[in-house]
């Protein structure tokens, strides 16, 4: 399928989520470059049932229910937390760990009895990862995919409250700090030409280099 044409300053483009902690973050990152975002909620477009088993799949299935509903380019973020203990898990299901309420202390309580009952116990045995794949659709069906992700190690109790979701009881590869500890800019470090540091900033700079024409 042929590619998408690179979106310049002054663009629109609608963030397919409804999930505000991610919003934020895409509104930092997307601060240099000009573009007019609009979230889907700001649009009161419906949330999509994510019923794909890969985040790709849950991806589109969120870019191309907002791009169609909104006759506009769309990008939505899949996202997640993969725990080499508990095989993968939750990963594509980490919001539903999370319960109908979207209690994250519940979330992070359920990941924790599970690792604790798989034994679990020192750094290594705690690692885990978190993913984000973004997919840039296009109304007419087009797509493109970004896929960015960090490594690290699970820490409890909880430490922290900046963030979102399971950022409390993550902690990257390098740092003696969990994302609930670590203001949004440095969980992002995204700059151009730089590597990001969280799995959302790391497929950012993917999209921007891909999808954004530099000026
Ligand atoms: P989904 O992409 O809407 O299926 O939800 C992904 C879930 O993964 C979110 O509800 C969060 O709980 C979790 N998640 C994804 N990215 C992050 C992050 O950057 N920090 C903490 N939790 C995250």
């Amino acid at each position: 399928m042929s590619s998408i044409a690179k979106l310049r300053s002054g663009n629109r483009l609608v963030l397919a989520s409804h999930n505000l902690g991610k919003l934020a973050e895409f509104q930092e990152l997307f601060a240099p470059f000009g573009l007019e975002i609009i979230s889907a909620g700001a649009l009161d477009l419906p949330e999509p049932e994510e019923t794909g088993t890969t985040f790709a799949e849950n991806a589109r299935i969120k870019a191309h229910a907002a791009a169609k509903a909104a006759n506009m380019l769309a990008l939505s973020d899949d996202s997640g937390l993969c725990v080499d203990a508990l095989d993968g898990d939750p990963g594509v299901y980490t919001a539903n760990w999370a319960g109908p309420n979207k209690d994250f202390t519940h979330g992070m309580k359920r990941v924790e009895d599970a690792l604790q009952a798989a034994n679990a116990t020192t750094p290594a045995q705690r690692h885990a990862f978190f993913n984000a794949t973004l997919c840039l659709a296009h109304p007419d069906g087009r797509d493109v995919l970004y896929e960015g992700r960090v490594d690290g190690t699970l820490v409890w109790p909880p430490r922290g409250d900046l963030g979102f979701g399971f950022d409390p009881v993550f902690m990257p590869t390098g740092f003696d700090i969990t994302f609930g500890e670590m203001p949004s800019s440095d969980k992002h470090s995204w700059s151009h030409g730089q590597i990001g540091l969280s799995h959302r900033a790391r497929a950012f700079a993917k999209f921007v280099e891909g999808a954004i024409e530099r000026e």
